[in-house]
């Protein structure tokens, strides 16, 4: 175990700029896990912090002719492994310690599923849904500008986060193509198909979500045919997890989003959900079920629950009131250290987000290998590449949990991180 003067002298590195109550959090948890398995205090300090970042202020113009200025970022954590991975996100809270927590979650979660990456995180202080489509178009272009020297297809590779999707990534993938004088599809993954993005890259993270689903509840000793499951967030993630659940015959009894919730306990008709938000962007007003508050999601009776929105939304204040046996985390960090306590001590198995929502990140990985050898797979190839990938590592993490006895959390990161630092001590320091 490491000594309790290294421990100390490891706390004692300041964080600096990148200090923030996610970034601490993400420290905290990578110090517990550094001691448990007696890293080299050397890398342990070099691995709570991000490498390489880059802090922008940018303007962008208004439809109506107004200039606004915003700030953005991207942070590389670990360059160790290859060129770095992680999505763009566009949201109003957005800052410098959240995408560096974000970064240095996506390097464990690359290495946990084995992919060739560090991880990296951007992301720009706006809020997506009160900009137009041009106005999008035209503050992505700018940003990509700014990051440009951040990039490239062996560099660092952003794919779509919170608040982007494939269109952001195509007009960032253009910028970049303009700035380097040739067509780069290779610099963003989660493109549209039309521009060598993957077909089942949209619907990826849900898909992952849904292969893991049975094996974890196999874990608690309950069948998925009927399973109850409560799912916060109707975006990319949410959604494709809740159409694929549906199924694999789970019954997807809540629903929540920005405006609300609606729950219904015979099971929510998705399609059906799909088609709504489709013309109405929102859950809300939704024919086939009760409203809800978005808090109510989490006491909704259910077995599984899913968060699928932002991060540290169970926390010390609702986590006892949960109901369900498993929590599958669809999005990044989205229960704090305390609330992952009390779901630990009321029993709740957490499927924690490096691996559940992995399949994202992984069939990012495809479209990228699939583009740097100009042959694509079908969606069946895909599809069953990422079964395999996903379900490899859920039995990895499963085995490690098993023999230190410790929680899957604790077990995915230990697979990471130790994957990490072994690379970082085979490359040695340079010079
Ligand atoms: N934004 C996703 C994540 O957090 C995907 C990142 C990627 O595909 O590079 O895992």
């Amino acid at each position: 175990m490491t000594s309790p003067d290294t421990m100390a002298q490891e706390a004692a590195t300041p964080l600096l700029d990148w200090d923030s109550g996610i970034y601490r959090e993400a420290v905290n948890q990578f110090d517990r896990v550094a001691a448990y398995i007696d890293l080299d205090p050397n890398v342990s300090q070099r691995l709570r912090l991000p490498q390489r970042s880059l802090v922008t202020t940018f303007p962008f113009r208004r439809d109506d002719g107004s200039v606004e200025t915003v700030f953005g970022y991207r942070i590389r954590h670990v360059l160790t492994m290859g060129p770095t991975k992680g999505g763009i996100r566009y949201a109003p809270t957005v800052n410098f310690g959240e995408v560096a927590a974000l970064a240095m979650n996506m390097t464990w979660k690359c290495a946990l599923v084995g992919l060739p990456f560090g991880g990296a995180k951007g992301g720009v202080r706006v809020s997506p849904e009160l900009l137009s489509r041009a106005e999008k178009q035209r503050l992505t272009r700018r940003y990509t500008s700014e990051i440009s020297t951040l990039i490239g297809p062996q560099r660092d590779i952003p794919a779509p986060d919170l608040g982007t999707d494939s269109q952001v990534m195509a007009w960032i993938m253009d910028t970049y193509s303009h700035q380097v004088g040739h067509g780069a599809p290779g610099v963003v993954t989660g493109k549209p198909v039309e521009l060598g993005g993957t077909a089942v890259r949209e619907e990826s993270t849900g898909l992952g979500l849904a292969y893991l689903l049975p094996l974890a509840l196999e874990m608690v000793d309950l069948p998925l045919e009927g399973t109850r499951v409560a799912i916060q967030g109707f975006g990319q993630v949410g959604r494709s997890a809740a159409l694929a659940l549906a199924r694999q015959g789970a019954r997807v009894v809540a629903v929540s989003d920005l405006s609300g919730g609606i729950h219904c306990p015979t099971g929510l008709d998705i399609d059906a959900l799909r088609e709504w938000t489709d013309h109405n962007l929102w859950v809300e007003g939704f024919p086939g079920g009760d409203p809800i508050s978005g808090e109510q999601l989490f006491e909704v009776d259910c077995e599984v629950l899913i968060p699928a929105a932002v991060q540290e939304v169970i926390h010390g204040g609702n986590a006892d009131r949960i109901t369900a046996a498993v929590v599958l985390e669809g999005a990044n960090t989205p229960t704090t250290m305390e609330g992952d306590q009390i779901l630990q001590k009321r029993g709740v198995l957490v499927v924690p987000d490096i691996l559940a929502n992995a399949g994202g990140v992984t069939v990012s990985y495809f479209e990228w290998l699939q583009g740097l050898q100009y042959y694509f797979w079908t969606d069946e190839e895909t599809r069953q590449r990422l079964r395999s990938i996903m379900t490899n590592a859920f039995r990895e993490v499963h085995r490690i949990a098993r023999e230190e006895k410790v929680d899957l959390r604790t077990a995915a990161l230990i697979k990471g991180v130790a994957r990490v630092a072994k690379a970082k001590l085979l490359r040695g320091l340079f010079p």
